[in-house]
């Protein structure tokens, strides 16, 4: 059996991005943003802290543009290719329905 009552609950209104403060809602509707996260463990400087950054669409891929200069330039003399550069951190593509599983 079912008891239909009112229930008042939190809930997520809107995600606002760590760098920019701008909100992750977009014109369709939802909130689009990435995450980045870390739980740094036993042995680790930061021992025992956690970070989580939720970050929109532009900070993510500037921070990520970032992230491939810094590979960039720490790899000078290696033999990574521009493919694997380009799509460092990329799991899955055209995956619209987030089914596609990752490479
Ligand atoms: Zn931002």
């Amino acid at each position: 059996m079912k008891i239909i009552g009112r229930v008042e609950a939190d809930a997520v209104t809107d995600v606002v991005c760590d760098v920019c403060q701008c909100s992750t809602r977009v014109h369709a509707g939802g909130l689009q943003f990435g995450t980045l996260h870390a739980h740094w463990g036993y042995g680790t400087t930061h021992d025992g802290e956690r970070y989580e950054l939720q970050l929109c669409e532009a900070c993510f891929f500037g921070t990520l543009a970032y992230i491939k200069q810094e590979r960039r330039t720490q790899n000078l003399f290696s033999e990574d290719g521009p493919d694997l550069i380009e799509n460092l951190g990329l799991i899955a593509k055209d995956d619209y329905f987030g089914d596609a599983g990752s490479r």
